[in-house]
Formats: structure tokens, sequence, C-alpha cells
């Protein structure tokens, strides 16, 4: 059977004859990457509920990118003016099932927002915005340089021996990046794997889990055009089989 991975989606309000309604919105390229590793797409809609009972048919699970987590959620009062589409019950909806992920040991990648909600759900805080708070010499918004989202804004480096090294390979890879907010604090259980020419923290592993990664940039945006980018989604569909496996010896 071919792993079932359920992929959060972002709201939007969509305007329409008939009126103005709030969706949930799936952005095709992370089911497109999804299917190319070889899993079988679920969209998870946000709602506070029974986390657990999605958990409970899926295989693995993808945090995709999307708009700020609320300030508040990492102890933060003030929420800066570059801050935006904060959703509070998307937030409180990852959280869950984050948490169900951890207790279940359910393979799980975080992508861009996805770092981020990870990040602060186990105890780690964000820069609100890096143009503003970050003195840097890398441009995190590639769209201000023109670029394409295939294109490669930046390279980064991965730590050696770490278990991303082992996904990519390799210890420099060409990404793109579409954050203007990034890890500030790290939470104490996570440890950075790669990082951006600035120092900015651009990957994370959860020790201690079967596969609990996260990347700052947009892998689903690149992988037809750069290969190499379908390897963090080949490594969760191939953390999952590996985790049926010890679940059937168990
Ligand atoms: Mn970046």
């Amino acid at each position: 059977m071919k792993p079932r991975i359920g992929i959060t989606p972002s709201p939007t309000q969509d305007v329409l004859a008939h009126g103005t309604f709030e969706r949930y919105a799936m952005a095709r390229p992370y089911v497109d990457a999804v299917l190319a590793a070889g899993g079988v797409p679920i969209v998870l809609p946000p709602h506070d509920g029974d986390a657990g009972a999605l958990l409970d048919i899926l295989d693995g699970l993808l945090l995709s990118g999307g708009g700020d987590v609320e300030p508040a959620r990492y102890g933060e009062p003030t929420i800066h003016p570059a801050t935006y589409g904060i959703h509070p019950l998307r937030d409180r909806f990852e959280a869950a099932l984050l948490a169900g992920a951890f207790e279940r040991d359910l393979p799980t990648l975080c992508i861009c927002r996805g770092i981020q909600v990870l990040n602060v759900a186990l105890g780690g805080t964000l820069v609100q915005d890096i143009a503003d708070q970050l003195a840097t010499p890398v441009q995190h918004r590639q769209q201000e340089n023109g670029l394409a989202t295939h294109d490669i804004g930046h390279d980064v480096d991965v730590a050696a021996d770490s278990p991303l090294a082992r996904v990519f390979g390799v210890e420099r890879v060409g990404v793109n990046s579409y954050h203007h907010q990034a890890i500030m604090r790290l939470a104490p259980d996570l440890v950075p794997v790669a990082s951006a020419p600035d120092g900015v923290t651009e990957a994370v592993v959860l020790p201690g889990k079967a596969f609990v990664v996260g990347v700052q940039w947009h892998p689903e945006l690149m992988f037809e055009r750069h290969p190499e980018q379908l390897k963090p989604f080949l490594a969760l569909t191939e953390a999952t089989s590996a985790q049926k496996l010890a679940t059937l010896n168990r």
C-alpha cells in the first residue's frame, strides 16, 4: 500500500459572484511532489476537533507553507506590522497535529511556515521580519530580486553527517527563498542541520524520532527543475514505510 501523506492547506478568501467565502486551498505543487515521491496526498482541513482521528488514517504528515504564526504562540505580545496572514485556527490545528504526530512517531516534513510552526510547537521563537530585524546581505524573498519560484535564491550549508546530509548526499544545496520570518531562538529539542550564508537556520531535525525534518525553503516548487529537491519527499515516504515495518515487528 502506498503511504498516505496528510498535507495541511492554507486558508483563502475567495471572492465569487454570490459572495466571499473562506476556503482551504491546497497548493498543487505539494500534491505533485507527494505523488512524485510515491505517496497518496490527503488534504487536512483545519478544525478544532480530534486531530488524532486524522493522524490515525495517515502514514506521514506534511506541514505546508503559508501565513505567519500568531506571535502570542511564542510568547511575543507585539505583532510586527509586517506580520501577515495570522490564522489562529490553523495555528492550533497544526500544533495539535504535531503533538499527535510526535506521540505516534509519524514521519513529518515541515516546509517554510511548517519549520516555523515546528520550532514554535517545541518552545522556540521567530524573527517576525527579517528585513527589519536582521542585518543580512542575503535576500530571503527572492521575488524581490526578480527570480522565479524554481530558481536558486541562495545556497545552504548542510551539517556534515546530519540526517539532512544523508537525504541530499552533499553538503551544499541551492535553495529558493520565500520567507520574511525565520527561526530566532531554536527550540531546545531541535537540531539545526542547514544554514544560509548569513547564519539563518534553513533546516532542522528532531532527534529521537523516526523522521521529523523542517526546511525553510520550498522544495515542492523546485523538484521539477532540480530533481534533488524531490529527495526530502522521498525521504518522507521512505520513512513511512520503515515505520510501518517497525510497527508490524513490534
Ligand atoms: Mn532563505
